[in-house]
């Protein structure tokens, strides 16, 4: 998304540790109309794999799926984080390596908000190593649903795990893909 990419460059910087801070638009202050349209080329792109939710994490993620929901009138559900160790009988829940904070947490679901037979379309703000959307698919997977897709607002695909799961046969499709990232350049996907 060409408007993404400019954006990137006009006000992301780049932090020691591969880190793209976007807090100025994307994931701390939002510009809501902007967000909108990322939410409406989502609906675009999935419109055909015909998702019936939408799954995000919090806090990031809230934002691009509720625009992406908005655009093709679905639920979200988002996976909540959880210091308490405590197995539920009532959630999915999972493990999640945080590349931003080098720890892993628990991420849940309630059972109710995640049924067998829904087809997901999987949506958070980064895709850098993947443990995020892969912790998202195994809680889907949990609740025997379908992933149909994946989707984010920015792909560094120099950490690969975009690729890895392109490669595994899942459709991935960033708004953006950074291949290159130095603290006076950004590269992106053609
Ligand atoms: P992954 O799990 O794919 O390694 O990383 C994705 C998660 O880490 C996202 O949920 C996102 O919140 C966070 N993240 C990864 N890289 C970045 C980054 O460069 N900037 C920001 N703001 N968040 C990131």
């Amino acid at each position: 998304m060409k408007a993404l990419e400019e954006r990137i460059l006009k006000d992301g910087k780049v932090l020691p540790g591969h880190v793209l801070k976007v807090g100025n638009f994307l994931n701390h202050q939002i510009d809501t109309p902007f967000m909108m349209e990322m939410g409406k080329e989502i609906a675009r792109i999935f419109e055909g794999d015909k998702p019936t939710k939408i799954l995000t994490i919090e806090a990031s993620g809230i934002a691009l799926g509720m625009a992406a929901a908005v655009a093709m009138d679905l639920p979200l559900v988002f996976a909540k984080k959880k210091k308490s160790i405590n197995v539920e009988d009532d959630l999915y829940s999972t493990i999640v390596h945080s590349y931003t904070h080098n720890i892993d947490y628990r991420v849940v679901v309630s059972k109710e908000n995640l049924l067998a037979g829904e087809r997901i379309l999987i949506v958070d703000d980064f895709l850098a190593n993947g443990c995020a959307i892969r912790g998202l698919m195994d809680l889907v997977a949990q609740a025997g649903g379908k992933v149909v897709g994946c989707t984010t607002a920015i792909e560094k695909g120099f950490q690969g795990g975009g690729d890895q799961l392109r490669a595994e046969g899942y459709k991935v499709e960033s708004l953006a893909i950074v291949d290159e990232m130095t603290d006076h350049s950004l590269v992106f996907r053609k």
